[in-house]
């Protein structure tokens, strides 16, 4: 029964997914249509003063279309990572500044980091676009201020969704905020492709998505816990590296605390 209510929620979403780029789509067809049918009126009619509108007008709405689904190839073709050993401290570091900025002056940021933290193994570039999509996503949750805390650490036992549990160690990645939460329906569809509840234009809903295809491909984990109300908090559970300081036995401590 449970394998079929979790088939029953995947075809949900596919529909979901299905539904919103058929209509994209189908606008762009429209378009192309739409100015192929004036251009043919027109050159029974012979009159061919604005046909190059016309032709001009269909292409570009084909290269709408082409564009989608260009996007859609490139986000179903998973990008390798380059896996290194990366100081997930000094990652988070590097970006206070520009978080700052996009946070704005209602949201105060705490970054609370384990002065011991051992190397992760994963993909710097993408680990800093996971961080800045997580932190937006805390940002739009904050409509009226709050707080946004980075916190790392490390992890024994990721304890999941899935009701099993991966030892680890990890090193963990909490991106908390004190937003409006989520409500357990939202909560279960976050992680599906073009799930989203932000106005037309604002959301991709590939955020999420993408973050845990990350997640996964770097051999971690990616878990939400959300309460409405009071607020979300999304780990971000990746391997340790072998090549870890820590590991190694130096002392690592205040290697990559942040300059206050
Ligand atoms: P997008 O941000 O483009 O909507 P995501 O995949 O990143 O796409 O997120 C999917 C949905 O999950 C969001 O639309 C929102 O409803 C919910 N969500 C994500 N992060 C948070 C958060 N920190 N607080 C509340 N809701 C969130």
């Amino acid at each position: 029964a449970r394998e079929a209510l979790f088939q029953a929620q995947k075809m949900e979403a596919v529909g979901q997914l299905t539904a919103g780029i058929a209509h994209d789509f189908n606008n762009m067809l429209a378009g192309v249509i739409g100015s192929l049918d004036l251009l043919r009126t027109r050159i029974k009619a012979q009159r061919y003063g604005d046909a190059e509108r016309y032709i001009e007008t269909a292409i570009a709405s084909a290269e709408r279309a082409a564009a989608l689904t260009a996007r859609l190839l490139a986000f179903g073709r998973r990008q390798p990572l380059d896996v290194k050993p990366v100081d997930l401290n000094a990652v988070v570091a590097s970006l206070q500044e520009l978080l700052g900025r996009t946070m704005g002056e209602r949201i105060g940021i705490v970054l609370a980091l384990d002065p011991a933290l051992p190397y992760a193994e994963t993909d710097a570039h993408q680990l800093e676009n996971a961080i800045v999509n997580l932190a937006i996503n805390a940002r739009d949750a904050m409509p009226d201020g709050g707080t946004l805390t980075l916190a790392t650490s490390v992890t024994a036992k990721v304890t999941g969704s899935w009701r099993g549990t991966a030892d680890g160690p990890f090193v963990t990645l909490d991106v908390s905020d004190t937003g409006h939460g989520m409500t357990p329906e939202i909560l279960s569809k976050a992680f599906d492709p073009f799930f989203t509840t932000k106005p037309l234009g604002q959301g991709t809903g590939l955020g999420l998505s993408m973050i845990y295809g990350f997640a996964k491909q770097s051999r971690g984990h990616l878990l939400i816990a959300s309460d409405v109300g009071s607020g979300t908090k999304v780990s971000l559970h990746l391997p340790i590296s072998p090549c870890s300081p820590a590991a190694a036995g130096e002392t690592p401590a205040r290697r990559a605390l942040p300059h206050r």
